[in-house]
């Protein structure tokens, strides 16, 4: 039953309870009050009688005709009220008949002395003697009527005072009851609602201390049995959450445990990895420099006997020890060539083993830039003549002259580009422009208008060996060795080299140098001298 409901029932039970007890109350002061204006009512049927009996002896007395008018008119009047009596207890039934029996008796008696006495004609000894007779019985009537009206008074004001403490007893009872039953309704109600409210506050504590098992288990279908239902799903789930979080934690720590071992792990493993790399690499570096010395010393004992084949080649075909018949000629062209190339191919591996080994050295000295390019164009002259393309040189307005630098190294880079210029190019023109870049730089642009380099192969062209044309390896001999070595020199004398192209279109290759190269430039690598 909801709460609202009880306390509606309980305030209606205890209006109910007051109204009744009003009710029992008023009915006892009623009666009480009947039982009062009885009692009133004899006292003046009392006080009547007695008046009557005064005026009684004064007509016994004087015979006033003005004494027996008013003794009959006091009795009519008495005997109107004496009808109008209520008994108080049964037997005063009986008695108030009496009472009527006798004030009938009383009337009839007074009623014959009067006539005794007004008989003028008769003998005054009989009259006397009736009159007496007749006297003496109306005082017994008399008498009996007022012994019981006494009584009847008497029984009234019993009754009364009976009525009185009755009501008084009822009102008491009553209230004590009301007030009975609204203690008890009180202690019912805090009983039931303090139990469930003392299990209730105790779950609180409990969850509060930090128990997620404790719940109120108030079972009710009043407002305080939802609030307990509310309580106890809201601690389920209160208790389901911590539960997944104490999962989620133990997993987590789990993991970072698992972590932490495989970090531990993983250091121990990376040092003992780093350990082994460098062993391995000192092991390579060893092994590098064996393999350079290896080169350096091999490319220069290959170098003179090559150079020897070379000259004595030249002078046979100069004719200088005898004629030779044309299939000697083209024989003895064919050896100096392959010679020629054999010895470019011993130049680029010696030069990449030098720098790859940090042995390149640099002097630099000043020089006209303009001489040096100057030359190196008119070296490629007749390879471009060859191939039916021209070659032209220009130098734009700023252009350095006097340059800071180490020349055979330039010399170096831009033979390689003009090379491959010529090599790469079938027809169209090749040109080489000197122009300022920047304040202390100048670049050298070799453009051709030739095969060009596809996008994916432009940055590997500068990787060692790496050749972009494999379909023209046969017609175009070449190492792949031209352009890194080119790119180390150029950023050993503090420049760059980079490529622009297009496929089918051209290229364009571009190297930056400091005019004054004198001072190595910050990122440049460290050079060592000696060869
Ligand atoms: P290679 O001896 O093969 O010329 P390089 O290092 O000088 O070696 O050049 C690498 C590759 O770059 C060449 O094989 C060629 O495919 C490409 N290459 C170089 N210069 C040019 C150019 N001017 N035009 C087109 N391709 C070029």
């Amino acid at each position: 039953m909801k709460m609202r409901t009880r306390i509606i029932i309980g305030a209606v039970g205890a209006v109910a309870a007051a109204v009744l007890t009003l009710l029992v109350i008023s009915a006892g002061l009623e009666e009480s009050r009947a039982a009062a204006a009885r009692s009133a009512a004899m006292t003046t049927a009392l006080e009547e009688y007695f008046e009557l009996s005064t005026l009684t002896t004064e007509y016994l007395v004087y015979h006033e005709p003005r004494a027996e008018r008013q003794w009959m008119s006091k009795h009519r009047a008495l005997g109107e009220s004496l009808y109008a009596l209520v008994p108080a207890q049964p037997s005063d039934a009986a008695v108030i008949d009496r009472i009527r029996a006798n004030h009938a008796e009383a009337v009839g008696l007074f009623a014959r002395i009067a006539d005794t006495h007004a008989r003028i004609d008769a003998d005054p000894d009989v009259v006397r003697e009736a009159e007496d007779r007749l006297t003496a019985r109306l005082l017994i009537t008399m008498q009996t009527l007022v012994s019981d009206a006494t009584l009847l008074g008497r029984h009234a004001a019993d009754a009364a005072l009976e009525a009185q403490a009755r009501s008084l007893m009822t009102s008491a009872a009553m209230a004590m009851g009301a007030i009975a039953l609204l203690l008890a309704i009180s202690v019912w109600s805090l009983t039931e609602y303090l139990r469930p409210l003392a299990r209730l506050q105790a779950a609180v504590h409990a969850v509060g201390r930090g128990d997620l098992d404790a719940r109120s288990g108030v079972m009710r279908s009043d407002e305080l049995g939802e609030l307990a239902v509310a309580f106890d799903r809201m601690v389920g789930e209160l208790q389901e959450s911590y539960e997944m979080l104490r999962d989620e934690v133990h997993e987590r720590r789990m993991a970072e445990a698992a972590l932490q071992e495989y970090r531990d792990h993983l250091e121990a493993l990376v040092d003992e990895r780093t350990e082994e790399l460098l062993r391995v690499n000192e092991d390579l570096v060893t092994a590098t420099r064996a393999k350079d010395d290896f080169l350096t010393a091999m490319s220069h004992e290959l170098r003179t006997p090559l150079n020897s084949i070379i000259g004595f080649t030249e002078i046979l075909l100069q004719r200088l020890p005898g004629d030779l018949n044309n299939e000697q000629a083209r024989q003895l062209t064919m050896v100096r060539d392959s010679g020629k190339q054999l010895l470019a191919l011993i130049d680029d591996v010696l030069d990449i083993a030098r720098i790859n080994a940090g042995r390149i050295s640099i002097a630099p000295a000043e020089f006209s830039l303009r001489n040096a390019v100057d030359r190196v164009v008119e070296m490629m002259y007749p390879m471009a003549d060859a191939k039916d393309l021209s070659l032209t040189v220009t130098y734009a307005e700023g252009a350095p002259d006097a340059i800071v630098s180490d020349r055979g190294k330039v010399d170096q880079i831009l033979l390689n580009l003009l090379a491959n210029a010529v090599t790469y190019t079938d027809r169209g023109s090749i040109s080489v422009s000197v122009r300022p870049d920047g304040v202390d730089r100048f670049a050298v642009d070799v453009a051709d208008t030739g095969l060009g380099i596809a996008r994916e192969d432009l940055e590997r062209i500068f990787e060692q060996f790496y050749r972009a044309h494999h379909d023209l390896a046969a017609t175009h001999p070449g190492t792949g060795l031209g352009l890194p070595v080119s790119r180390r020199l150029a950023e050993a004398l503090g420049g760059s080299l980079s490529v622009v192209s297009e496929v089918a279109k051209g290229s364009t290759f571009t190297v930056v140098l400091p005019v004054d190269g004198a001072h190595p430039a910050p990122d440049r690598e460290p050079v060592e001298s000696g060869e």
